[in-house]
């Protein structure tokens, strides 16, 4: 999608501070950070929202957890724990439409979220 915020992080047409990628999965680094960890964990497909998702893509959301997983360990998060959060359409704070899961960690976190 060429009017997307996101494909353009993904393409390199918009810098980054880049944590993972592999052929399916891109994330990097939030650039307005809500905890000592914030990272952005991004399909390299284009899907605008959760309601877009189709059974093909059950797959690739699985591989944004295996991501998110991975990072929260490298980041020394596993035992104290995270929040892994994808947020779907406006009223739950979604504001940029390529489906995305924050990585957030590094301190304590209140429940329910606002
Ligand atoms: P949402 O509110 O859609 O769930 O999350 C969008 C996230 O994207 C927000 O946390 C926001 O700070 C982040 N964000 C928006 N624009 C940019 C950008 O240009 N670069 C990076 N790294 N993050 C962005
Ligand atoms: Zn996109």
């Amino acid at each position: 999608m060429t009017d997307c915020l996101f494909c353009k992080i993904r393409d390199g047409d918009i810098p980054c501070d880049t944590v993972f990628e592999n052929d399916d999965v891109f994330a990097f680094n939030d650039v307005n950070p809500q905890a000592p960890v914030h990272v952005l964990i991004i399909p390299k497909k284009h899907i605008s929202t959760v309601n877009d998702l189709e059974d093909v893509d059950e797959a690739i959301m699985g591989k944004l957890f295996s991501a998110g997983k991975n990072i929260a360990s490298q980041k020394g998060l596993s035992v104290d724990g995270y929040r892994l959060v994808v947020n779907c359409n406006e009223k739950a704070g979604q504001t940029v439409f390529h489906i995305h899961m924050h990585l957030l960690g590094g301190r304590n976190m209140t429940w329910p979220p606002g």
